[in-house]
């Protein structure tokens, strides 16, 4: 039922451990925890229209000139691009839609600074 938001945290689990190239036992016996404290405090999901509520906009990069580092999703830790669907919560932190979307379906908070989202 709820895979979809447990994988997306395995997904950023795996790509940490590629990077800090820790050992392996350790890092499943990690993501392992990782994945059973994340069912544990699974709290309410959110329903369709406190998605919708949630402010929507397409990322324009105009204004931030052309050196300024391109913001990135924290989910999948990609840039965004122009005209891909932003969604920004209340805690100022914001998600490419597609990425924030199933991980709402487990959870009514940030993924990044876990304020609730109202
Ligand atoms: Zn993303
Ligand atoms: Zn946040």
């Amino acid at each position: 039922m709820d895979i979809e938001g447990v994988g997306t945290i395995v997904q950023i689990q795996r790509r940490r451990t590629e990077r800090e190239e820790s050992e392996d036992e350790f890092s499943v016996v990690d993501i392992l925890r990782l994945v059973n404290s994340a069912r544990a405090k699974r709290g309410t999901p959110l329903t369709k229209e406190q998605f919708k509520a949630i402010p929507e906009t397409k990322f324009n990069p105009e204004g931030q000139g052309p050196e300024a580092k391109k913001p990135e999703c924290t989910i999948c830790m990609y840039e965004f691009e122009r005209n891909q669907k932003i969604k920004v919560l209340n805690c100022t932190h914001s998600f490419h839609k597609k990425c924030i979307k199933p991980w709402f379906a487990n959870a009514n908070t940030c993924p990044c600074c876990r304020n609730i989202v109202e």
